[in-house]
C-alpha cells in the first residue's frame, strides 16, 4: 500500500468530491400551470424525438435487428441464441431507460422524501423476464423473435444470474427492489458492484463441493449503465488529529475512487423505475506521481492494485463472519460513497443540512452499513461545522436498522485496533457515542456496572471488539426483526437492555415478503394463468392485491378446478425431472411426491436432520416385505444449497447427502421407492424451477434460529405445503394458511436454553434418549455409505454437544414425516391443502412489507410519475 499525504489538503477538512453534471440545466422549465418550456432549440423537434420507444411486434423486430447490427456489430444471418439474447436485452432496456429518465425527472421536480435500502447484498437472478413481465411486453417480444427464428424460453435461458448475495438476506433486498417500484415508491438501492458473485458450486463425484469464481460480467452486462462522471473519493488509513473544539482532521493514507453503475428496477405496470446504484473501485490515481518523482516505480503502480481488490469479490460466508480487513474496507468504501451521493442529492434542492430527515430516510440492511453512522457524523461536524448534539439528532432519524440474526457467532464485531487502522477518525467517533451513551445508562441506572459492560459498544477483552448491532440500535430511529417470533426474541435477548432503557415502542416488526410477481407468475406461469381465469380478475390486479387470492378458497372444493391445479403441479414436476435430465444426466421419477430442502447449508437450518430422516427411511424400507413396500408411495428428495467455503461441519453434510444419494439411488429394494438428488449450485434460477415442483418443502432450523425464512413464503405460494419447526415465519405462515394445512414437529424456542443446558450438565446416551437416531448413526459411522471415518466430526456434533438438539427434534421429525405420507395418501385432501395454502398467502407480498416500512419508519409517500402536461 502506499501512503501518499495530499499536500493541498492539508489542515483543510476531507469533503466529498463530486464530480458530477447537474441534470437541472437540462430540465424543461415547468410554468405554474404545469405546462413545459423547453431549454433550448426547437421544441416540436424535440417532442418528436422524445416520443419512447413503440411497442408493436414490428416495432420489438426492428429494434431486435437494429441492436444486432449496430450494438452487437454482429451479422444478423448467423446470429446464436447468446447473441438474440443480448439483442432483446438492449431493446427490452431501451424501454427501462426511458421511464427510469421520467422517473429520476419526476422526483427531481417533485421533491418527495425518500429513502434508501443499504444492502450489501442484492440478490437478482436473471433480469430479462422481470423485464419483460414489469413492461407488459411478453408477448410483444414472444411474436417478435419467433418472427425472427428464435424462441423467446431459449433466448431467456441464455441470461446468467447476476448472483450479488448468498441466500435470502440478498434475495429480500431484490425483493423489495422490486416491490419500492411497483408500488412507485421513491426508494433507491446502494450495494456494491462485486466483479466477482457467490462462487459456482461444483460437487466432485466424492461429494466435495468445489468453489469456481462467478465471472458474471465475462459477457457484456445490459442491465447497467456505467455513470463515469459520478464519482467519489473514500480515504482509508492515515492520521486523524482532534481539534479543541471537537472537530477532527483526517488526512493521508490512502485514497480511492468510487464510480457508480446504475441498475434500473421497473415496477410492475407503473412507470416507476427505481435505481441500484453499485459502486465500483478504482485507483484514485492509475499513477502515483509523487512516488514516481521519488524514484520508485513499484509503489508508483501498487496503489492501483489495492484499489481493485476492494470491490472484487462477495465474501462467501452467511450467518458467520470473519474480521477480515478487506471486508471492513468493502463496508467502508460502500457507505462513505453512497452517503456521500446521497447529501450531494440532498444538497441540490438548496436545504439546509438540519433538515436532512425530512428529506432522508435510510434502511441499514443488518449491520454490515453500521459505519454510515459514524460516517455522518464525521460529515456533520468535521465537514458541516455542527456542535455534536445537533449532528446526533440528526443522525438519530436518518437512520433505521433491521436486524437479521439472533445467533451469537453472526453477530458482527470489529477489532478495536482493525478500526483504528483502518478508519482512525471514526473509531475516535465511535468510542464518542459510546462515551455520551453510557453516561446517559449511567444516570438511569446509577452504579449498575454489569449493565454497562453488557451495553457498551465496546466489548472488553483482547483485543477489544466494536459491537456493531449495539452501535446500529444506538444510532437508529427504529430497529427491528423479520418476524413476529424474531423479533420479539431481539427485544428479550440481544437487545433487552436497550428496550429497558429507550422504551419498546423504538422495536418493531416487519415480518419479510417475496415479490409475487417472479416468485408465482414468472416461475409459474400456468398456475398463474390458472388464478386469473378462476378469479376473473386480471393478473395486473391480482398480483399487485395479493389479499385477492382468497377468491381461489371456494375453489377448493370443485373437482374439475382440483384437477387443472394437480395437473400442473404435475407438469412442473416434468419440467424439473427435464431440467435435471438435461444438466445432470440423471433420470427422475415424477410419479413421486416431490419433498425439496434448499437454502444455506448450515447447521442451524439442520439438512443434517433431513439427510438422517432419509437414511432412517432407507432402512426402513430395507426391513419392509414386498407386500408392505406395496402400500408406500414413492418419494424424490431434493437438496440444494451452498455451504461457506471454511465451514467444514456444513461440507460434510454436503458430503453425506451425496453419497447416500449414490447407495440408495442404486439399491434395487428401494430405489422404486425413494430417490435422492444433490442439485449443485443453488441459484435463484435453480429455485423457480424447483419450487413450483414441490409437494412438500422442509424448514426445520432448530426453533428460535431461522429469523424468518422467505423460501418457505414461495414453497406456499405455489400450492407446496409445509413441514416446519414452530420458527421464523413458518408461524405466521400457519396462521394465515390454518394449522391443519402445516406439519410442524420439534420443541418450541423457549425449551432450547434448557435442552442446552440438559445436553451439557446431564447427558443421556443417545442410544436411551433416541434410539432411532442412534441407530442410523451407527449406520453411518460402520461405513454403509462408505468413507466411515470421514463423517466422525459430523457425527460427533451430534452425539457430543448436540447445539442444535437433532436428538430431541428426531423422533417428532420421523413422525411429522409419517403424517406427511398418510395425507399424501388422499389426493383429494391433498390437492384442497395446497390450494387453500396458495389462496391463503396475501400476507407475504414484499408489497406489504414495503408499505409498511414506508409509512411506519421512513414516512414516505407513493411519487407515481405522471405525464407532463404538454407545452402549448
Ligand atoms: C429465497 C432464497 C433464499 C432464502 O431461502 P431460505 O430457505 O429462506 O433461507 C436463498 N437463496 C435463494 C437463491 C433464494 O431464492
Amino acid at each position: 500500500m502506499t501512503s501518499t499525504i495530499d499536500t493541498k489538503s492539508i489542515g483543510k477538512p476531507q469533503r466529498a468530491r463530486r464530480h458530477v453534471r447537474t441534470l437541472t440545466g437540462y430540465l424543461p422549465e415547468v410554468d405554474a400551470t404545469g405546462k413545459e418550456h423547453w431549454p433550448r432549440g426547437d421544441e416540436k423537434v424535440w417532442k418528436e424525438a422524445l416520443r419512447g420507444v413503440d411497442k408493436d411486434v414490428p416495432s420489438v423486430t426492428k429494434s431486435f435487428v437494429n441492436h444486432v447490427q449496430t450494438s452487437l456489430a454482429r451479422q444478423a444471418y448467423n446470429l446464436d441464441d447468446l447473441g438474440a439474447y443480448q439483442a432483446a436485452a438492449l431493446s427490452v432496456r431501451d424501454n427501462l431507460i426511458v421511464n427510469w429518465n421520467e422517473t429520476q425527472l419526476n422526483y427531481t421536480r417533485k421533491n418527495p422524501k425518500r429513502a434508501y435500502y443499504l444492502s450489501l447484498e442484492f440478490l437478482m437472478g436473471r433480469t430479462l423476464d422481470n423485464a419483460l413481465l414489469n413492461l407488459g411486453l411478453k408477448e410483444e417480444y414472444r411474436d417478435g423473435v419467433k418472427k425472427l427464428g428464435f424462441s423467446i424460453e431459449d433466448i431467456l435461458d441464455k441470461e446468467r444470474d447476476a448472483a450479488l448475495g448468498n441466500g435470502g438476506l440478498g434475495r429480500l433486498a431484490a425483493c423489495y427492489l422490486d416491490s419500492g417500484s411497483s408500488t412507485e415508491l421513491p426508494l433507491w438501492g446502494y450495494g456494491l458492484r462485486y466483479k466477482y458473485g457467490i462462487f459456482q458450486q461444483l460437487i466432485s463425484p466424492e461429494g466435495n463441493q468445489l468453489e469456481a469464481p462467478d465471472p458474471w460480467l465475462e459477457n457484456q452486462n445490459p442491465w447497467e449503465l456505467p455513470r463515469l462522471d459520478v464519482t467519489y473519493e473514500v480515504r482509508f488509513y492515515g492520521q486523524s488529529e482532534r481539534l479543541a473544539n471537537g472537530r477532527g482532521i483526517w488526512q493521508g493514507g490512502q485514497e480511492v475512487v468510487a464510480v457508480a453503475y446504475d441498475v434500473m428496477i421497473p415496477g410492475y405496470g407503473t412507470k416507476t423505475t427505481n435505481n441500484l446504484r453499485l459502486w465500483e473501485s478504482r485507483p484514485k490515481r492509475g499513477f502515483d506521481l509523487n512516488s514516481f518523482n521519488a524514484g520508485n516505480y513499484e509503489g508508483a503502480v501498487e496503489s492501483s492494485n489495492t484499489a481493485d481488490a476492494i470491490t472484487s469479490v462477495l465474501y462467501p460466508n452467511d450467518h458467520t463472519s470473519f474480521g477480515k480487513e478487506l471486508r471492513l474496507k468493502q463496508q467502508y468504501f460502500w457507505t462513505a460513497a453512497s452517503l456521500a451521493d446521497i447529501i450531494r442529492r440532498f444538497k441540490q434542492q438548496g436545504k439546509p443540512m438540519n433538515q436532512l430527515p425530512d428529506y432522508v430516510a435510510i434502511q441499514l440492511n443488518d449491520t454490515h452499513p453500521t459505519l454510515a453512522i459514524p460516517e455522518l457524523m464525521r460529515i456533520l461536524i468535521d465537514e458541516e461545522d455542527f456542535g455534536w448534539d445537533q449532528a446526533w439528532s440528526i443522525v438519530t432519524n436518518v437512520f433505521f436498522y433491521t436486524n437479521h440474526t439472533v445467533l451469537p457467532e453472526a453477530l458482527e464485531k470489529w477489532p478495536v485496533p482493525l478500526i483504528e487502522h483502518v478508519l482512525p477518525r471514526h473509531l475516535q467517533i465511535i468510542y464518542d457515542i459510546n462515551l455520551f451513551f453510557l453516561q446517559a445508562v449511567e444516570r438511569k441506572y446509577p452504579n449498575d456496572r454489569e449493565r454497562l459492560a453488557r451495553m457498551s459498544l465496546i466489548e472488553e477483552g483482547f483485543p477489544k471488539q466494536v459491537r456493531m448491532a449495539h452501535l446500529a440500535a444506538v444510532g437508529s430511529r427504529k430497529v427491528n426483526g423479520v418476524a413476529e417470533l424474531h423479533s420479539d426474541l431481539v427485544k428479550t435477548t440481544i437487545l433487552k437492555d436497550f428496550v429497558d432503557f429507550e422504551g419498546v415502542s423504538k422495536f418493531s416488526n416487519v415480518t419479510n415478503g417475496i415479490t409475487p410477481r417472479r416468485w408465482l407468475d414468472q416461475c409459474n406461469p400456468e398456475l398463474s394463468d390458472l388464478i386469473t381465469k378462476t378469479l376473473k380478475v386480471e393478473k395486473t390486479v391480482w398480483l399487485k392485491d395479493l389479499a385477492k387470492l382468497k377468491g381461489l378458497i371456494p375453489f377448493a372444493e370443485d373437482a374439475a378446478f382440483r384437477k387443472e391445479w394437480a395437473a400442473i403441479k404435475q407438469r412442473n414436476k416434468e419440467r424439473l425431472a427435464h431440467y435435471v435430465q438435461t444438466t445432470l444426466g440423471l433420470t427422475v421419477r415424477t410419479d413421486a411426491m416431490f419433498d425439496v430442502q434448499i437454502k444455506r447449508l448450515h447447521e442451524y437450518k439442520r439438512q443434517t436432520l433431513n439427510i438422517l430422516g432419509v437414511i432412517h427411511r432407507y432402512l426402513t424400507l430395507k426391513a419392509m416385505t414386498p407386500e408392505e413396500k406395496k402400500k408406500v408411495n414413492p418419494r424424490v428428495v431434493f437438496f440444494a444449497g451452498k455451504a461457506a467455503p471454511a465451514y467444514y461441519i456444513a461440507k460434510l453434510t454436503i458430503r453425506l447427502i451425496v453419497n447416500v444419494a449414490s447407495k440408495i439411488n442404486t439399491d434395487p429394494d428401494t430405489k422404486d421407492y425413494l430417490q435422492l438428488y444433490f442439485l449443485p449450485d443453488y441459484s435463484v434460477s435453480l429455485a423457480e424451477v424447483l419450487i413450483p415442483a414441490s409437494d412438500i418443502s422442509q424448514h426445520i432450523s432448530t426453533a428460535g434460529t431461522e429469523a424468518s425464512g422467505t423460501s418457505n413464503m414461495k414453497f406456499c405460494l405455489n400450492g407446496g405445503l409445509l413441514l416446519g419447526t414452530v420458527d421464523g415465519a413458518n408461524i405466521e405462515i400457519a396462521e394465515e394458511v390454518g394449522e391443519s394445512n402445516v406439519f410442524f414437529f420439534g420443541h418450541l424456542t423457549p425449551a432450547v436454553e434448557d435442552l442446552r443446558y440438559q445436553h451439557i450438565y446431564h447427558p443421556v446416551p443417545l442410544e436411551e434418549k433416541c434410539p432411532g437416531l442412534a441407530r442410523v448413526i451407527e449406520q453411518v459411522a460402520a461405513g454403509l455409505f462408505g468413507d466411515a471415518e470421514i463423517y466422525e466430526p459430523l457425527l460427533n456434533t451430534i452425539r457430543q454437544t448436540d447445539y442444535y438438539l437433532l436428538s430431541d427434534d428426531f423422533d417428532s421429525y420421523i413422525a411429522a414425516l409419517g403424517m406427511v405420507d398418510e395425507a399424501y395418501q388422499d389426493q383429494d385432501e391433498w390437492v384442497k391443502k395446497s390450494i387453500k395454502t396458495t389462496a391463503n398467502m396475501g400476507k407475504f407480498s414484499s408489497d406489504r412489507a414495503i408499505l409498511e416500512y414506508a409509512e411506519s419508519f421512513w414516512n414516505i409517500e407513493p411519487s407515481p410519475v405522471e405525464a407532463p402536461k404538454k407545452a402549448t
